[in-house]
């Protein structure tokens, strides 16, 4: 997504003269589009700000910006602990960058700008062409979460869960697939519980893909990221009748522990997630799984930690984004005890997924 929120920023600031530079001790304005899901996000801010202060030491201070969810979560701290940082813009407000700057070039005062406004974001954003022209595309459909997982940041740093119109999404699928693009991939932190709602018509992921399958010149469309329990059976069966759907799901299940899923406040158990597996092969023999998971989560023991490893062998998923558990503060499972399993078991890292 922040990949999407980039090149979208990229868009704006076309809109008042910037051009992209490669050389980076040319440039006049640099944007740290930032990303807060995993720890060391903040300090990694920081250290890239004291090497743009490094190259520029001798040369014109160039404008810096913070963007994104560590914009969002760290908000006026980011200022006052670097004064070179001249605007911090939180997730949901980068659709004004243009306007700050030409605010701050008259006023030179320092910006934060950290509201949740996702539909003026959209509204703002769908005024302004998406100039991505690459064979696969991203394209926001839906942001934040209501969800509330325990170790989980995303519902404080995107906000609660908001979903595009359907016909803005259309329109700029389909200019997408103007400027070149062969593949869609739908974007939204539960981007399966997508959810629109206009003339008592209503609008979900299914009706997405559908009215995407039938755009020509589109050759295939995925999405990502998933909940199992937005998995709904209209979605389901898209698998069985939209041929451009890539028979391929990326559905996160974080533990195969029941008991550490019921204390993640994952709100759903392995034995519903086994029959969405097993409901999807049914009907597209052709489907393959990817998935996240987290190891280390306090409270984990060994017999937690051989149901994940079970669930890795029944499912078979060809692809994962396994992770040591990473405390991240203000969520509930911040004020859990950690437990020592977490060192144990790096050698997850190492297990053969096949
Ligand atoms: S559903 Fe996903 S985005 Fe929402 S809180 Fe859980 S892990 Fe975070």
């Amino acid at each position: 997504m922040n990949e999407y929120d980039s090149n979208r920023i990229y868009d704006v600031l076309a809109t008042i003269g910037f051009n992209k530079t490669k050389v980076r001790n040319e440039a006049d304005c640099f944007v740290l589009n930032t990303c807060h899901i995993r720890e060391k996000a903040t300090e990694k801010v920081y250290h890239e700000i004291g090497r743009v202060k490094k190259d520029f030491r001798n040369n014109k201070k160039p404008l810096v910006i913070v963007s994104g969810c560590v914009a969002q979560a760290e908000s006026e701290e980011m200022i006052k602990r670097e004064p070179y940082i001249d605007m911090v813009i939180g997730p949901q407000s980068y659709h004004k960058v243009g306007d700050l700057i030409l605010d701050y070039e008259r006023k030179r005062k320092k910006v934060n700008e950290t509201e949740f406004d996702v539909i003026t974001k959209f509204d703002e954003l769908g005024k302004i062409s998406n100039s991505q022209n690459k064979i696969s595309s991203l394209l926001t459909i839906q942001e934040g979460c209501d969800k509330f997982c325990h170790f989980c940041v995303v519902p404080y740093t995107r906000g609660p869960e908001y979903s595009r119109p359907f016909n803005q999404i259309i329109d700029e699928a389909k200019s997408l697939v103007s400027n070149g693009s062969r593949e869609i991939i739908l974007l939204g932190q539960n981007v399966n519980a997508y959810y629109f709602s206009e003339n008592k018509k209503n609008y979900r992921l299914s009706s997405l893909i559908r009215e995407l399958n039938n755009i020509n010149n589109l050759k295939r469309i995925r999405f990502t990221t998933s909940h199992p329990n937005d998995m709904t059976d209209d979605l389901i069966d898209c698998y069985k009748d939209c041929e451009k759907l890539m028979p391929f799901l990326h559905l996160p299940v974080q533990s195969g522990s029941d008991r550490i899923l019921k204390s993640m406040n994952r709100k759903h158990n392995i034995k519903y997630y086994l029959k969405i597996i097993e409901k999807l092969k049914s009907i597209n023999s052709y489907i393959k799984f990817s998935s996240d998971f987290i190891i280390g989560y306090p409270g984990e023991t060994e017999k937690d930690y051989k149901d994940t490893i079970d669930l890795i062998e029944r499912v078979g998923f060809i692809n994962s984004f396994s992770f040591i558990y990473s405390e991240r503060p203000g969520t509930p499972a911040a004020k859990k005890k950690l437990n020592n399993i977490q060192e144990s078991k790096k050698d997850l890292k190492t297990y053969k997924m096949f």
